[in-house]
């Protein structure tokens, strides 16, 4: 494509547009392929070419020339998104952050100051050395990015003590660049960094992040095992609610979910439920008590010495959970659900009368921006037919569990769109052609756009 070496010129470096077609195939694709639903339909969409900007300045010089050619442009981090929202639906360019890598500064007060390519891992690991840590995080931390996390992600490990990504001012400030004849960057801070916040790259590119940290915690892993599923969620809402008990993670599993997760097998005995923890290292001893006397047993403590701990128990949390799944039988899929804290034991209760071993328990607990502790779920679902799996939705929706759809490719569906419409607003000053991952926000019809501007 001739607009291909244009691009490789506006880069100091030709090598960092990136045209060999194994290559551009494999920075097209994210996670896509964990729903059967999304896989068929997104299996043969990718861009014409991958552009690796190092600095600000060469977002905006891409953005100019591609706003010129009307040519769309997809933002990606690492590619570890689940929706496909990584995959450009009209071809154009990938516009891949991952050399945009720096780590600015860890300030006094506790905000990391970082570029959008920095992997969460490594700002962790810095982080940690500095007294500080993430407040939340992806089970996929090793890889992910700041930028993709902040553009498709929502919250993970740590959400049970300081809330999702949205809350708690977490993101402080933005910088974006925007898709105009003339690119501007924009410094958005306070409620304006919501614009941007899980809008799949729709409406801007984040080219640095001040994202707060939480004071450093010397953390246990633990993991304990219980008889019954209703044994198991009791003891893990307990201390979920609870505040003496200092905690990063609480998960529960139905079994067999967790013969699912074959390296650690010996810490799930056959038939049991299973909760991992990381619970604050000086609380661990009290806590072992306390799992005891529930009845549970601990099959499993030990020191948190980093992400280089092994086993390390958040590689099977969160969205980590389906993967496992998925390898052992290729049918799982799953869904994202918020019960409702006062009903979650009927709800779920009424899931299990009408879906059976269809529907598998994974439970994940977070705070909310109010401060509830809310019962989410990552199910694993045993997948058939696109239909059996939307009667499923419809009917979580009907007894009350909400469920933001991760078989859907559009910001809207997916369940974190802003009901107040600031990410379309945003779109509507930022992206005024709908260049920028095209196809994604279904709010924005770039014709009924372009006649309200004439
Ligand atoms: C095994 C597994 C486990 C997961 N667990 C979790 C979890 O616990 N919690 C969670 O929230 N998510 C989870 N996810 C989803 C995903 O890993 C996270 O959302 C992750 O943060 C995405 O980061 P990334 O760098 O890979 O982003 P990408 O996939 O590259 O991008 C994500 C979205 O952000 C946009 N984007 C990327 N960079 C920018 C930028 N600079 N400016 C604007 N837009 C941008 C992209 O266009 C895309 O729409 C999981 C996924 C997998 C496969």
């Amino acid at each position: 494509m001739e607009s291909n070496t244009e691009l490789a010129k506006l880069l100091g470096d030709s090598r960092r547009c990136l045209t060999a077609p194994a290559v551009v195939e494999r920075l097209s694709k994210d996670f896509y392929w964990y729903s059967p639903v999304l896989r068929k339909r997104l299996e043969d969409k990718q861009a014409d070419a991958v552009v690796q900007p190092v600095d600000t300045d060469e977002v905006r010089r891409i953005l100019r020339f591609c706003f010129a050619h009307d040519i769309p442009v997809t933002p990606r981090g690492a590619g570890t998104g689940n929706y496909g929202q990584a995959i450009p639906l009209n071809g154009g360019v990938v516009l891949d952050l991952s050399l945009m890598d720096r780590i600015e500064a860890i300030t006094q007060d506790g905000v990391a100051v970082c570029e959008p390519g920095v992997r969460l891992g490594v700002l962790e690991t810095q982080a940690r050395t500095a007294g500080w840590e993430l407040r939340c995080y992806p089970s996929t931390i090793v890889k992910a990015s700041v930028g993709g996390f902040l553009g498709g992600g929502s919250g993970g490990i740590g959400s049970v003590l300081n809330g999702n990504l949205r809350d708690y001012d977490t993101v402080r400030a933005l910088e974006v660049v925007t898709m105009e004849q003339e690119p501007q960057v924009h410094f958005l801070e306070g409620q304006a960094v919501h614009d941007i916040l899980h809008a799949w790259g729709t409406n801007g590119i984040i080219t640095k992040i001040w994202l707060a940290l939480a004071a450093k915690v010397d953390w246990a892993q633990c993991a304990v095992a219980f008889g019954s599923l209703s044994a198991a969620f009791d003891f893990s809402e307990r201390i979920a609610n609870a505040p003496e008990w200092t905690k990063r993670l609480v998960t529960t599993f139905e079994w067999p979910i967790p013969s699912y997760f074959s390296p650690v097998k010996q810490l799930a005995p056959e038939g049991k439920h299973l909760i991992f923890f990381l619970i604050a290292q000086e609380q661990l001893a009290a806590f072992e008590r306390e799992a005891a006397e529930a009845g549970g047993a601990v099959t499993y403590s030990g020191h948190y010495e980093g992400l280089s701990t092994r086993p390390l128990l958040t590689d099977y949390t969160w969205n980590h959970t389906t993967l496992w799944a998925i390898k052992h039988d290729e049918a799982y899929t799953y869904l994202q659900c918020a019960f409702d804290p006062d009903r979650v034991r009927e709800q779920m209760r009424q899931l299990k009368e009408r879906f059976g071993d269809e529907f598998l328990f994974h439970m994940e607990f977070w705070k909310n921006g109010a401060g509830l502790m809310i019962p989410g779920a990552i199910p694993l679902v045993h997948f058939t037919t696109e239909a059996r799996l939307n009667e499923m939705i419809a009917f979580c929706r009907a007894i009350g569990v909400f469920v933001a759809n991760p078989h859907v490719n559009n910001v809207e569906d997916g369940g974190r769109y802003r009901e107040d419409n600031v990410q379309l607003i945003a779109k509507r000053r930022y992206d005024p052609k709908g260049l920028l991952n095209p196809g994604k926000m279904l709010s924005f019809e770039p014709q009924v756009e372009e006649a309200a501007r004439l």
